[in-house]
């Protein structure tokens, strides 16, 4: 991230941010709060117009018996992984996390003195969780677990079984489920089905946002939906960290949720074909085939199995900036994670080098290359 950093001559795979403007309707609901004076403190849980808007949301979404009172607005849904993980885990228990995965569970759990276990995503099984393993790593100090489909970086969609699976571990073992949500909107194939559907006693703990699903990543409104006691427990949480997100932010996601939703599709169906090209042109690197959300991770292990040394190569000998695999835990290695928030012809020809790189490049570039 660093060597790649403000470089213009580079095309830039690595970052994890939406290439698409905010929509219009949203910014408007921005400018329209913020002359009519939505410019104060929020209470912690965030506006209750903004917290009833999201309880509809998913009540009419998912078909699932949500109020207000189970809502609690976050400054990013990073803050509603914080809070939530601050809520429930104590320091000395241990929290699982999905590897590869994102490395915010594994940093946040250890800020509470907790220790990350990291539970096995196996690209032979298409990133889908290994529950032998997660038996083997539960303990009696385990908490809580995190899972997180439509999947960053596997690109991952859990079909309900799974995840149905997965509730029904954490209730075996008595565990929080804390379920990471923010890519629901973008899910290519199959659909989308919240661990909360299968909740019987209040134990799962869903995140979500609008980084993701409106390209909003820098207006920073991320919700929880939890038991009334833990979403109370979130918002008090947020008081010492950042007070309330941003009142004139809330305004704008309650304009997002309040707008014809084709925008959603749109972006959604334009990363789907981001994702044919990139397996197109990384025929065979790709593992797996990303069914949702906005990443690939590509095998490099012919150019070496340590992925911080492969990405910098890639980045020095092709110009094209990806992630390293190991960033986002140990089955990483031998992978880096491409982005496809970015325009398509930059996409295209970014996948052409590294198909280059890893020898595939005749047949990648049409003979010309
Ligand atoms: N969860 C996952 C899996 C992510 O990839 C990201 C951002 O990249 C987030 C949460 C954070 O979202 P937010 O911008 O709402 O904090």
């Amino acid at each position: 991230m660093d060597l790649a950093a403000g470089r213009d001559d580079v095309i830039h795979l690595e970052v994890g941010d939406p290439d698409f403007v905010t929509p219009g309707p949203i910014i408007d609901g921005a400018l329209d709060a913020a002359r009519q004076g939505f410019t104060k403190y929020t209470p912690n849980a965030g506006y209750m117009s903004l917290r009833e808007a999201l309880a509809r949301k998913v009540r009419e979404q998912y078909d699932l018996d949500v109020t207000a009172d189970e809502v609690v607005v976050t400054s990013g849904a990073v803050t509603g992984l914080a809070t939530a993980i601050f809520a429930t885990v104590d320091p000395g228990d241990e929290v699982l996390v999905p590897d590869p995965g994102w490395p915010n569970y594994s940093t946040i759990s250890l800020i509470v003195g907790a220790t990350p276990v990291g539970y096995p995503l196996p690209r032979q099984a298409e990133y889908l969780p290994d529950f032998a393993a997660l038996e083997r790593l539960v303990s009696r100090r385990t908490k809580a677990i995190v899972v997180n489909s439509p999947g960053n970086p596997t690109g991952a969609v859990y079909p309900g079984s799974v995840t149905e699976e997965l509730v029904k571990f954490a209730s075996r073992h008595d565990l929080f489920l804390i379920s990471d949500e923010v890519y629901e909107a973008i899910v290519f194939e199959g659909e989308h089905v919240p661990a909360a559907r299968f909740d019987d006693d209040g134990r799962v703990i869903t995140i979500s946002g609008c980084s993701k699903t409106y390209a909003m990543t820098g207006w920073r409104i991320g919700y929880g939906v939890a038991s009334p006691p833990i979403a109370a427990l979130m918002a008090k949480l947020q008081e010492p960290l950042v007070s309330c997100a941003s009142s004139v932010s809330q305004k704008a996601a309650e304009a997002a949720l309040a707008m014809p939703q084709d925008v959603v599709a749109e972006m959604r169906d334009a990363y789907r074909q981001r994702r044919d090209i990139a397996m197109n042109l990384l025929d065979g690197h790709i593992i797996g085939k990303p069914q949702g959300a906005f990443y690939a991770l590509v095998d490099v292990s012919p150019l070496g199995s340590d992925s911080y040394a492969v990405a910098k190569l890639l980045l020095s000998e092709t110009g094209v900036a990806t992630a390293p695999g190991e960033t986002f835990g140990e089955l990483g290695a031998g992978t880096v994670r491409i982005s496809l928030s970015i325009a398509p012809g930059l996409l295209a020809e970014g996948c052409r080098r590294i198909a280059y790189a890893l020898g595939s490049g005749t047949s990648a570039l049409g003979g010309t290359g």
